[in-house]
């Protein structure tokens, strides 16, 4: 047999056969761990605001919980091929994505930010034109800048990593959902946030058709917004992501 077939024969085996299978009895969760206070690595464990709220979810319906990380363009995917059971990654609303998955009610409402150096400060939206801005890939920060601006931005794994770019000069401006830029620009002392360019809201997807699983989540979600505990994860997650920054 030829290697490269042997080695792909060992992937698809390594992929059934340990952690990132989906286990029968467990509820999985796909995320993007690099969002905090959403979803951030508290050591190897995946913690945040999403992280609670899915937990809460498989509670709900006697499962065992999973989580896994990858980058976010694969996140939406991995729930419509059933590789995991709920999407839950700061993931913004989007008529776009309602055609390929269902989404639960928003539990958050935010938006994108521009972060920039003080010493090139960001005015309006016409500024941005023909500029070179950092961005997420696969985020709506990506969209804004490809369908509003009618440009291509420079794609990032991470909004940290897009700051990176932009400390090093590589680009003007970046674009990101306001509590990951909040996050980054913490301890920065010459970068700063524009308020909000766009109106969005978070909310958990999962695979057309499942009725049932949408209800459970749509309850989960009333319930913790009822009960406070939203309001307490939002608080202690940012607090804690913001520690792990000073770090
Ligand atoms: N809210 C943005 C989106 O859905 C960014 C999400 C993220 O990067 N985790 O595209």
């Amino acid at each position: 047999m030829k290697k490269l077939t042997m080695l792909a024969i060992a992937a698809v085996a390594a992929y059934m056969f340990t952690g990132c299978a989906k286990q029968d009895d467990s509820l999985k969760m796909i995320t993007e761990a690099t969002f905090p206070p959403y979803e951030f690595l508290r050591g190897q464990e995946i913690a945040g605001i999403d992280v609670e709220i899915c937990k809460a979810v498989a509670a709900k319906l006697g499962k065992k919980f999973q989580a896994e990380t990858v980058d976010f363009d694969s996140v939406i995917p991995a729930v419509i091929s059933g590789k995991a059971d709920l999407a839950a990654a700061g993931i913004t609303i989007t008529e776009d994505r309602k055609k390929n998955v269902d989404f639960s009610d928003p539990y958050v409402k935010t938006g994108i930010v521009v972060i920039y150096k003080k010493s090139n400060p960001f005015k309006d939206k016409d500024q941005l034109k023909g500029k070179k801005i950092g961005v997420q890939a696969g985020t709506t920060s990506e969209t804004f800048v490809t369908d509003q601006l009618k440009q291509e931005p420079e794609r990032s794994k991470s909004p940290a990593e897009a700051v990176a770019a932009l400390k090093a000069g590589r680009v003007e401006f970046v674009i990101a959902d306001i509590d990951p830029a909040k996050n980054c620009v913490k301890g920065e002392a010459d970068l700063a946030l524009s308020d909000f360019i766009t109106s969005e809201e978070y909310a958990v997807a999962i695979r057309k058709g499942q009725p049932e699983l949408l209800k459970a989540i749509n309850e989960t979600i009333a319930e913790v917004k009822k009960d406070g505990r939203l309001a307490k994860w939002i608080a202690d997650f940012t607090a804690e992501a913001d520690k792990l920054k000073d770090k």
